[in-house]
């Protein structure tokens, strides 16, 4: 069995969140925003985080793939499911659960672009930095590390940890 390290508690996740909703709020509070949640990892935290919002926001969902049911990306991203609304002038921001290599959210960037937003921005519960591949820009992070596979709090391995609470360090 897999050792668990901690690495956020449930408390250390409220705060941080509700200080950046605190933030997006400010930022988008004359903007059209509609949070795009990258499935399956980003819904547990995209439903914390927009409930936290003070300002009107619309929601939408896309489903990327590369990792299978391995703990290292597979490098070829499968788009599985686009979106549904209409982005044309809305001011996107798209919630992720964690940017590794930046890949996927070049990939993501890229389609969602051709459906014309006035503009895109990123928010990620996790910024994990050693493998970054990409110069992709993080506008809003909840928290930094710089390696290793973590789980819980909608993140998987093999889809199991996705319903712990906190986030921890998956130790093989
Ligand atoms: P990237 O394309 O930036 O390398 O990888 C992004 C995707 O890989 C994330 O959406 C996430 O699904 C997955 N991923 C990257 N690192 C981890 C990790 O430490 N734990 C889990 N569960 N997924 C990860």
């Amino acid at each position: 069995m897999p050792d668990l390290i901690p690495v956020l508690t449930e408390e250390e996740i409220r705060s941080r969140i509700e200080s950046l909703a605190k933030k997006i709020s400010v930022d988008y509070c004359d903007k059209s925003l509609i949070l795009i949640g990258v499935l399956k990892g980003a819904f547990v935290f995209l439903s914390d985080l927009m409930r936290r919002l003070t300002i009107p926001v619309e929601v939408d969902f896309v489903q990327l793939s590369s990792y299978g049911d391995s703990d290292v990306s597979s490098g070829k991203i499968k788009l599985r499911r686009g979106i549904s609304t209409d982005l044309k002038d809305k001011d996107v921001l798209i919630v992720e659960d964690i940017v590794d290599t930046g890949l996927t959210m070049s990939k993501l960037e890229a389609y969602l672009k051709t459906f014309k937003p006035k503009s895109i921005k990123l928010c990620a519960l996790i910024d994990k930095r050693q493998r970054r591949e990409t110069d992709c820009r993080i506008d809003y992070a909840c928290h930094r590390v710089e390696e290793g596979f973590l789980v819980g709090y909608g993140l998987d391995y093999a889809e199991k940890y996705r319903n712990l609470p906190a986030i921890y360090h998956l130790k093989f």
